[in-house]
């Protein structure tokens, strides 16, 4: 346990609860997830042979709501990550005082190895094997690394055939014609974006005078760099799985989002209309884009891609992290004497969660918004939240991350408090 992603999620605590006064029940309250599952999922494969996937579910804390997290299909899925970023669930929602706990699922598994087919049948089964550990009252579902609006419909079905009933509200970020909400498959990336303008702000930095890198192409760093590009941030790299792409005089995100779309992988290229040619770049490796000398670097892949290894080698001004827990503990503290800015996770992804908990209100009240509305809630509540987390860190004179978790502690310290405390029971 001691050199766990858990261990090392967990010490995130530490600095800030010197500044909050938390019941020691509350805290001892916190150490552990409210509950795990881990199951087999039998899955009958295209060539007739029968497969046997590992899927796990954790609820880590719901004493603010019914928990709710992402769900991931990854081959390095174990209960280990499940529980962190369960953990950093509990944290996020309290962050945007969301009336949700913190949860997360996932499959260990490479989903590119499986037909369309097998994926169905393997999301379906994984909801066979969970449907009595969630519900829209107990635990909410969404999409998190390779999982998408196509499974988060399997899901809902499936867990519509088992309960015999219509239960939208059990999954968020559906396709919107089965009860998805508007702007939910570009929040996470609008979300990131309001915070990114609101931090670069205090510092005068205009967005034609930065220079970004984004590691991870998908629906969170996919969408966000091309965000940033059309406000007139200068993306000069972007990266996926396979390795990254750089220019200097900034990438055409747009054109290099629609090529991957229609012809897979990383190709820096400029379209008109349908014709595309490719401009001039250089190739990167992923530890080469993290260490550019760029003015905002956006990781927004995994957990654990800085590290006390490569942290010496981060050259950036600013770092956002959209992917959950990309830096670990032991890099955080060699940015953060190097003066790197740090926006955490907890903050700069919520977007994601926060129009999942517009589309549980709308499934709930069978009232639908309009994405103008999805989009100033999101606005407002993610420059709030911003807001009040850069004023404790102003005050305190503490990082953004240690700010972070202060503001969500004092939310979770006063609901778990209500449970009673010893201080009540025993002083009166
Ligand atoms: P996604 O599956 O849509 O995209 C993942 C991207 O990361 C892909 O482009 C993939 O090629 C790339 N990638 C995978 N391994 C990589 C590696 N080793 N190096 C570089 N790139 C790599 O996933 P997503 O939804 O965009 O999630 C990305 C991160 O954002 C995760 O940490 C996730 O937990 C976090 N997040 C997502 C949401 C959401 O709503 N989707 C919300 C909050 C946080």
């Amino acid at each position: 346990m001691e050199n766990s992603l858990f261990a090392d999620a967990s010490q995130r605590l530490e600095k800030a609860l010197k500044y909050v006064s938390i019941s020691d029940d509350a805290i001892e309250h916190l150490k552990f997830p409210k509950a795990s599952l881990r199951v087999s999922i039998p899955v009958r494969m295209d060539d007739g042979s029968l497969k046997i996937f590992q899927g796990y579910r954790v609820r880590y804390d719901d004493t603010r709501g019914p928990t709710k997290g992402g769900v991931r299909y990854h081959p390095n899925v174990s209960m280990d990550e499940v529980t962190s970023l369960a953990y950093w669930m509990t944290f996020k929602c309290a962050v945007l005082n969301l009336p949700f706990g913190g949860a997360k699922g996932g499959v260990t598994l490479n989903p590119k190895a499986l037909s369309r087919l097998e994926l169905e049948r393997l999301s379906r089964g994984y909801i066979d094997a969970i449907a009595d550990f969630i519900g829209p009252d107990v635990d909410i579902l969404a999409p998190d690394v390779y999982t998408n609006p196509t499974i988060m419909g399997w899901m809902m079905d499936q867990y519509n055939i088992i309960k015999r009933q219509i239960t939208p509200a059990v999954v968020t970020g559906k396709p919107v014609t089965i009860g998805g909400s508007l702007g939910r498959d570009t929040a996470t990336a609008t979300g990131a974006f309001f915070v990114i303008e609101t931090i670069l702000s205090k510092f005068d930095k205009l967005p034609r005078e930065t220079t970004v890198a984004v590691q991870g192409f998908g629906n969170a760093g996919g969408v966000l760099a091309e965000l940033l590009a059309i406000n007139g941030y200068k993306v000069v790299a972007v990266s996926d799985s396979q390795g990254g792409i750089y220019a200097k005089q900034g990438l055409d995100i747009r054109s290099i989002r629609r090529c991957k779309e229609f012809i897979k992988g990383m190709h820096a290229v400029y379209c008109e209309g349908t014709v595309c040619s490719v401009v001039e770049h250089e190739v990167l490796t992923n530890a080469e884009l993290l260490a550019l000398d760029v003015d905002v670097l956006v990781p927004a892949a995994l957990e654990n891609q800085i590290t006390e290894a490569n942290a010496n080698d981060i050259k950036a001004k600013f770092i956002f992290e959209v992917a959950n827990g990309p830096v670990t503990s032991a890099a955080d503290q060699i940015l953060e004497e190097k003066g790197i800015y740090i926006v955490p996770d907890i903050l700069v992804n919520a977007g994601g969660v926060t129009v999942s908990y517009f589309e549980w209100v709308q499934n709930r009240s069978g009232l639908y918004w309009i994405l103008a509305e999805v989009n100033q809630r999101l606005k407002d509540k993610m420059i709030e939240e911003t807001e009040n987390i850069w004023k404790i860190s102003q005050e305190l004179s503490v990082s953004m991350r240690t700010a972070a978790y202060i503001h969500a502690l004092n939310r979770l310290g006063e609901a778990i408090n209500t449970k009673g405390t010893r201080d009540y029971y025993v002083n009166g």
